[in-house]
């Protein structure tokens, strides 16, 4: 069943607004960023980083987005669903079974290979299906998770060789182990000259290469140096700093850039569902989490942490009413919380409710949903829960 935004939005307890402006007006800043001739493939992993890849993929298509990476193959099949556009590219960074690589050939998907057994299943693959097998071949220079170790390029470089017909080199790539942090500056340098000795060793030996990566959001823009001609990018293109590292560092760069000129495109909105005065002296909700300490207002909105709402915001969080702030008031439940909007003036039943995004001039931003772990943006965005409504604004 097609369902229309307005029944969307009258079935769903919360839905999830995306801002195309924003997006463009991201994507603009990027681009300046990685300068002409350069591809940008946008990473939506993790369902597009929350944003969700069925509304995320096709609206970035038509801000001129053709190449899109993915951590696996689950994630591919979700991408060339939503895709609009016979053009557009996928490419697998992490997980394919062995027996989906046949499958992934005959689709056109690009895949990274870091194993010698990946190599040799895409030449079975590649036989059957009578289409070569476009790989980028990922090489270990420091990140020690995956990739080719040194020692083993002679053998990568022979074995590619020797299978021309069947394997075609589409990519070579590495990734960074922190350039969001200047605390890993030592290691990204060491990483980078590796990388870019193992590219000029596969281009004298296997010829012209057409995309060499390796720089993420952080990489773009704290080391220009590592963008050659495709970077993939993730959180900066939703509208978030890797780190407020890169943010300051990008401010003392570039005095002209006043504003943030990053855009979020998410906006996660709700309505209050029911209001009920509370007398002074009582708990509200289970247990003894909060007591009225005057006659109090109370608000509930059906959003709890079965909807990615974080438990351990009870009695800390904050939400938008009206403009204003109202803190949540009691344990977060797993359908719903109950706000205090006691000093909101007249507040009503159906009143919108912003849980992440803007309001007026107030804004909850996703660093407010706790603010000591690093990689937290990531971290909160990709737990949104995949039936989430999302739309576009
Ligand atoms: C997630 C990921 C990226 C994108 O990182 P951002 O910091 O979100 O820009 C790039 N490359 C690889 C291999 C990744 O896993």
């Amino acid at each position: 069943m097609e369902q229309t935004e307005t029944l969307k939005r009258d079935l769903h307890p919360s839905y999830i607004e995306l801002s195309k402006a924003a997006l463009k007006n991201n994507l603009d800043f990027l681009r300046r960023k990685a300068g002409k001739g350069v591809t940008i493939s946008s990473v939506i992993k993790g369902n597009a980083y929350g944003h969700g890849i069925d509304t995320f993929l096709p609206m970035a298509e038509e801000c001129g987005i053709s190449h899109f990476s993915v951590f696996s193959a689950d994630e591919a099949v979700k991408a060339l669903q939503a895709s609009q556009n016979p053009d557009t590219h996928v490419m697998i960074m992490g997980m394919i079974a062995d027996e989906a690589v046949e499958w992934a050939i005959g689709r056109d998907i690009s895949f990274y290979v870091f194993e010698f057994g990946r190599m040799e299943k895409a030449i079975e693959a590649a036989k059957k299906t009578k289409k070569r097998a476009k790989l980028h071949i990922l090489v270990e220079t420091g990140m020690h998770r995956t990739g080719f170790e040194r020692k083993e390029l002679d053998r990568v470089i022979a074995y590619l060789k020797e299978n021309r017909e069947y394997l075609k080199v589409e990519g070579i790539c590495t990734h960074f182990a922190g350039a969001e942090s200047v605390a890993n500056y030592v290691r990204i340098q060491n990483q980078k000259q590796r990388f870019a000795e193992a590219v000029k060793r596969f281009k004298s030996e296997i010829g012209p290469i057409p995309r060499i990566h390796a720089a993420s959001s952080a990489a773009l823009l704290a080391y220009p140096d590592t963008i050659y001609n495709m970077v993939r990018i993730g959180i900066a293109q939703y509208g978030f700093w890797p780190s407020r590292e890169v943010y300051m560092l990008l401010k003392r760069k570039d005095r002209r850039e006043g504003r943030d000129p990053l855009v979020r495109l998410m906006c996660w909105k709700s309505s209050v569902m029911s209001l009920k005065e509370v007398e002074e002296g009582e708990f509200i909700g289970y247990g003894n989490f909060h007591l009225t300490n005057r006659r109090e207002r109370i608000a509930t909105v059906p959003v709890g942490y079965k909807h990615g709402y974080p438990r351990n915001l009870t009695n800390t969080g904050f939400v938008l009413i009206r403009g204003e702030r109202a803190k949540v008031s009691g344990l977060v439940n797993m359908n719903m919380i109950t706000v205090d909007v006691t000093d909101i003036p007249n507040v009503q039943k159906g009143d919108e409710v912003v849980i992440i995004g803007k309001q007026g001039s107030q804004e909850i931003s996703l660093a407010s949903f706790g603010e000591l772990a690093n990689n937290l943006n990531y971290e909160v965005l990709t737990r949104l829960p995949v039936d989430l409504p999302r739309m576009i604004v």
